[in-house]
């Protein structure tokens, strides 16, 4: 069979809203049908383009353009978050990048609202931020333990999705990943940072804690996608057991989100050929 088109992955991988989460299989590769070793060639390719268009977008910011893209990644512990920025926007130049992780939040945090420290740590013109986990924990951790009440809940997706519509009219374009993984799969990778002293530090005993809520998070999850997956910032399951996959996944989304903007290299602001002359004359 003739390998799928790029854009069918990014077609196969967008969610729509009331397809339930267990329909989707963590292990399948939808719009993949190649493998792992042409996978990984393919990502290799898709990193070039992405690094071309990341410098343009670098440049565009730097010339007063007002354009950034922001890659928000959700997944449950273990989903493979932090190997995606280490894969994906590894391939593109780290100046050009703004990553932020969040983690529960701080003292100083817990006395704004939910998406100060979001805003504080939007990417600026030019730049292409992730955000490893994001203002969606206020509607996952925060509804999957009562940490507010579920009517709050019901406002923060309101909240977010108006607040995602005016960060894509003020220039960013939002992709919007969720990393899948099962119930089983997650606990082979838990078992591995338990094993293996490299991945101790991954390891945090209360992810057994959140483990032990699986269903709690995945109504959470499935909630998350039907409520806040709009045409202006639509989701994205991506099935994440095959690492290989997610990456690449990842990357054709990422690619095509900056090749949505239609890129080119800003003009000088400068007369060439008299620069060249007075070049010439030193
Ligand atoms: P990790 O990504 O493994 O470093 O873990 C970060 C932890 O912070 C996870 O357990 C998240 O659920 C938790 N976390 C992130 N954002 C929030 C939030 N807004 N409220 C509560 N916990 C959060
Ligand atoms: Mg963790």
């Amino acid at each position: 069979m003739a390998r799928s088109t790029a854009a069918s992955l990014k077609d196969e991988v967008t969610f729509t809203p009331g397809t339930p989460l267990e329909s989707i299989d963590p292990a399948s590769t939808p719009g993949w049908e190649d493998g792992q070793k042409k996978a990984e060639k393919e990502l290799a390719r898709v990193g070039e383009k992405l690094s071309d268009l990341q410098e343009q977008l670098f440049a565009e910011g730097r010339s007063g353009g007002s354009r950034s893209v922001l890659l928000v990644l959700q997944g449950m512990d273990s989903s493979g978050k932090g190997g995606i920025v280490r894969h994906v926007i590894g391939l593109v130049d780290p100046q050009g990048v703004a990553h932020q992780s969040f983690g529960k939040p701080t003292e100083e945090e817990l006395s704004h609202d939910f998406l100060w420290r979001i805003k504080n740590a939007l990417p600026t013109p030019g730049y292409i931020g992730v955000f490893d986990r994001s203002h969606y924990e206020d509607v996952l951790v925060a509804r999957v333990n009562s940490l507010v009440t579920q009517d709050v809940i019901e406002e923060r997706y309101n909240l977010i999705n108006q607040f995602e519509k005016e960060l894509v009219d003020s220039g960013t374009t939002i992709v919007k990943v969720m990393l899948h993984i099962s119930y089983d799969e997650q606990k082979d990778r838990l078992a591995e940072r338990l094993e293996r002293p490299d991945k101790f530090w991954k390891y945090n005993p209360g992810d057994i804690d959140e483990r032990l809520k699986w269903p709690a998070y995945t109504d959470a999850f499935q909630r998350m996608l039907d409520k806040t997956d709009t045409d202006y910032a639509p989701w994205h399951v991506v099935p994440a057991s095959e690492k290989w996959y997610a990456r690449l996944a990842v990357s054709e989304l990422l690619l095509a989100a900056l090749e949505s903007l239609d890129l080119t290299w800003p003009e000088a602001d400068f007369d060439v050929e008299a620069e060249k002359a007075r070049l010439a004359a030193t």
